[in-house]
């Protein structure tokens, strides 16, 4: 008889009541330790950053659920391109920021890579806390129309003097109150976060607290 469930970490059969992930898939998740509130490192103590110049005024905590290494960073990626409602809910574990918040923003995606996935990762992350935390979710920026082509081709040097990556949704940000929590799939230097940061920075939302799924541990970390 063939077997109707496969998991979708390992393609391997599964019974019903296993699906959608095998025991062993589910064995691969690695929870990330608290990270640095400073710069989202991995590596700093808590007197000493290690990497000062990557703070960010506004951001005053970066959590990531999980360590994207290994088999832990494949079944992301699986979850990533093909994660429904019930691999929503392996994934995500319950999150609280250290101090209240008012909205949750996602970080925008291409256009063109939501086409490719059939969704917006991040959004989904979004709304999962959003279900938790009893908060909405606000779409306040997104990435920059002339950046979207441009990014790949401008040298390193142009791209460090264009500052703004991103761009509010609309002229006036959507009431957002003060402090949120801004939201991303994977985060390996937190660049792109802060990016973003600066966005809401600008609008005046002086308390951002970075939440990812997985952390990307940079080379040599
Ligand atoms: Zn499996
Ligand atoms: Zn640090």
């Amino acid at each position: 008889m063939p077997h109707l469930f496969q998991c979708q970490g390992c393609n391997q059969s599964l019974n019903w009541n296993e699906t959608p992930l095998c025991l062993s898939c589910r064995n691969h998740f690695v929870l990330a330790p608290a990270l640095c509130p400073f710069c989202g490192g991995l590596n700093c103590d808590q007197q000493k950053c290690s990497q000062p110049w990557s703070q960010h005024p506004a951001i005053r905590s970066y959590t990531a659920q999980y360590l994207a290494v290994g088999n832990c960073h494949q079944l992301l990626r699986k979850w990533k391109s093909s994660g429904g409602p019930s691999f929503d809910r392996i994934v995500f574990k319950s999150y609280t920021p250290p101090e209240s918040v008012d909205a949750i923003v996602p970080i925008p995606q291409r256009l063109k890579r939501s086409f490719e996935l059939g969704r917006s990762p991040a959004h989904a992350i979004a709304n999962a806390l959003s279900r938790d935390l009893k908060l909405p979710v606000v779409t306040a920026i997104r990435i920059r129309k002339r950046s979207l082509q441009r990014q790949a081709l401008l040298r390193l040097q142009q791209r460090i003097e264009t500052p703004q990556y991103f761009e509010p949704i609309s002229e006036k940000l959507p009431s957002l109150g003060e402090s949120v929590v801004l939201v991303d799939d994977f985060m390996t230097s937190g660049h792109t976060l802060r990016r973003a940061a600066d966005v809401l920075n600008f609008h005046g939302i002086s308390r951002i607290h970075v939440f990812c799924l997985g952390l990307r541990p940079k080379i040599g970390s």
